[in-house]
């Protein structure tokens, strides 16, 4: 919403009060002029200054549960700038009608907040290190899991800030602000014990003050009697530009004796001249910028362990044993599972050079997790060189000694060969035995259309979680010219309730360098209610087919997986859209999501979306809904 609120010219980012005050007075102070800013104490929250009576006035806008804004005992608006349009015509608790935007001068920027700069570093630096990510699986996972991390940042920042020292006592917190320089403003944080609070230590004259934070029951921190924040570094930002309640400002962090020097990370900026080491004053966030990701305490960076951090059960909540089952964790994030990277990815494990694997690595497991048109899906066990994993098998029916079959079921394992996304299912190999059989990943609660039908409470955050993640793994395949055919609910498969995977790719095709389609040459067993109409008429199937098949999953996921167009025939769907009719909206679904479903369903192939503009559109209205 920020990066929305960024159009409007009266939203100057993250400015104080006091600013916010000067720019108002610039303009006139007339009553009724108007602007927002960003919180700077409510994570994801907004404040409204406005001036009556020659005096400003300001208030809070919090950020609600279900994304929408509100000033605390007033009506909830669906965006700021919305809330404000509201005040123009209703004061509703307001001092006045807001009348007149005061607008930023002409050049100006929304101002960027230190954290919001270090963020990202800090958001890259954590998924790097906590699950040993590089490349194009690191940039996936950020895209994918953007909201969740932004906030798992947010709220556990301050562990990795060189004034935050942990939990000591108060003892041991004064030694360490008098050694060296004694500046005035000189702080650290410290943990008091393990239930929330936290005290601000702070040198003053040569004396070290000691302020208790205490977490409120919503989990709001602040001194006693102070201003209430979202985070620690909220807190300590603020105290830091004004004293409000305390002796003075913050001026130098104290750091942590235990923060190595060696964790400068020489991908990041230079170190500055005036680096904290040598207690020069400055800016509270600036200079962090210096320093890497420090290790957290208990998780070992995977190359320390001379292994993948997959294989580590605690950083690894999916990984499974035989006779040692581990479930995952409802909110886990998809890089938290063993199917995130390709089992290839790491260099030890040596993909066979041949897609054969030894059928005596091989273990299958009692239960079927499903069956198709070219026999069952098993549960198993293969054996790698240095792990094992839960796989399922596709196997081939041992009756149907039909050539053409196992043929098709080797075209299929061909094309799974050579896709590597983390949104799609990979094969591991091919085992050929007593049966022709198709190793893969494993998806364990299985097709999205039957999760969605027995799991009817799932948010739509959710809902537009997992479509987004399905939109990723098709732009891998449109970026790699390869064609699906067969996109529709049922071959989305789950790992966790946050994480979809692509798979069946028995009528896949890799288009050709000359063309970007690909012509079937008659009819098959089609799956008509997802083909867009060019496949129906003139047999061709391209990248932008798949996206209309995407639009009617989409209808699938935000329907909880009801069948599309029911009760109608494959020829009266076919007839519906030559007249330019299109299903109408499952109940309930966003418009946003309506909207772009029918543009998936656009007639002429060269006006429809290609999927990195579908992906994106999905994105943005992901991260919009998100916390
Ligand atoms: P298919 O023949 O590919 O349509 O698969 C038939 C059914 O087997 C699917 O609907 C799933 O229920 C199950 N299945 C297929 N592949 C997997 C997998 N990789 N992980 C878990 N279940 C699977």
């Amino acid at each position: 919403m920020a990066e929305r609120m960024t159009h409007q010219p009266f939203f100057y980012g993250n400015i104080t009060r006091e600013e916010a005050e000067g720019y108002l007075q610039q303009n006139g102070m007339s009553d009724g002029l108007y602007l927002i800013r960003q919180s700077r104490s409510n994570l994801g929250g907004f404040a409204l200054s406005v001036a009556f009576n020659r005096e400003c006035y300001h208030y809070t806008i919090e950020r609600e549960m279900n994304n929408t804004y509100v000033i605390a005992g007033g009506k909830s608006h669906n965006s700021p700038s919305e809330l404000c349009e509201y005040h123009s015509h209703e004061s509703d608790g307001l001092v006045c009608l807001l009348k007149k935007p005061c607008n930023r001068p002409k050049g100006m920027e929304p101002k960027v907040g230190p954290f919001e700069d270090l963020k990202e570093h800090l958001i890259r630096e954590y998924v790097k290190q906590t699950w040993s990510l590089q490349g194009e699986a690191l940039e996936q996972a950020i895209i994918s899991q953007r909201p969740q991390l932004e906030k798992l940042i947010a709220t556990t920042a301050h562990q990795k800030m060189p004034w935050f020292h942990g939990i000591i006592s108060r003892d041991e917190s004064e030694p360490r602000l008098l050694n060296g320089q004694r500046i005035n403003g000189k702080f650290l944080l410290r943990e008091r014990d393990d239930k929330g609070s936290f005290a601000l230590c702070l040198l003053h004259e040569g004396k070290v003050l000691h302020y208790r934070i205490d977490k409120d029951k919503t989990g709001k921190l602040s001194i006693p009697d102070g201003k209430k924040f979202d985070t620690l570094w909220q807190l300590v930002e603020h105290y830091s530009y004004k004293p409000d309640g305390l002796l003075r400002v913050l001026t130098q962090p104290c750091l942590r004796p235990d923060l190595p020097l060696d964790s400068i990370d020489l991908s990041c900026p230079p170190i500055p001249q005036n680096h904290p080491r040598n207690g020069a004053t400055g800016g509270i966030f600036s200079r962090m910028k210096s320093y890497s990701f420090p290790k957290s305490g208990s998780k070992q960076k995977a190359s320390d362990m001379g292994a993948r951090a997959k294989s580590s059960a605690q950083l690894n909540p999916y990984e499974t044993r035989p006779g040692n089952k581990k479930q995952v964790s409802k909110e886990a994030m998809p890089m938290d599972t063993a199917v995130y990277e390709s089992p290839y990815a790491d260099p030890e494990e040596l993909k066979p050079k041949t897609v054969h694997l030894d059928r005596k690595q091989l273990i299958l497991e009692d239960g079927e997790l499903g069956s198709g048109n070219f026999g069952t899906v098993m549960k198993g066990v293969y054996r790698m060189m240095k792990s094992e994993k839960t796989v399922a098998v596709k196997i081939l029916k041992n009756e149907d000694n039909d050539p053409a079959v196992k043929e098709e079921m080797l075209r299929e394992a061909n094309v799974m060969q050579q896709l590597d996304n983390p949104y799609i299912v990979r094969m591991i190999g091919i085992c050929e035995a007593e049966n022709l059989m198709l190793v893969m990943e494993l998806a364990e609660l299985g097709p999205l259309n039957k999760f969605l039908q027995k799991n009817k409470h799932i948010s739509k955050k959710n809902i537009t979680e997992l479509v987004h993640q399905v939109s990723m793994g098709m732009k891998y395949l449109e970026e790699n010219s390869f064609v699906h055919r067969d996109l529709a609910a049922r071959n989305v498969l789950l790992v966790t309730q946050h994480y979809a995977k692509i798979s069946d790719f028995g009528l896949s095709k890799a288009l050709n360098a000359e063309e970007n389609y690909y012509k079937a040459k008659g009819h098959g067993k089609w799956p008509v209610k997802w083909y867009a109409p060019e496949c129906m008429n003139y047999f061709k199937f391209s990248c932008k087919s798949d996206v209309w098949s995407f639009g009617v999953l989409m209808w699938e996921a935000f329907s909880l997986g009801q069948k599309p167009y029911r009760g109608m025939k494959g020829n009266e769907v076919m007839q519906m859209i030559e007249r330019g009719d299109r299903m109408e909206s499952p109940p309930d679904c966003p418009p946003e999501m309506y909207d772009l479903m029918k543009q998936c369903w656009t007639y002429k192939i060269e006006e429809r979306p290609p999927f990195v503009v579908v992906e994106r559109r999905l994105r943005d209205y992901y991260y919009d809904i998100s916390q």
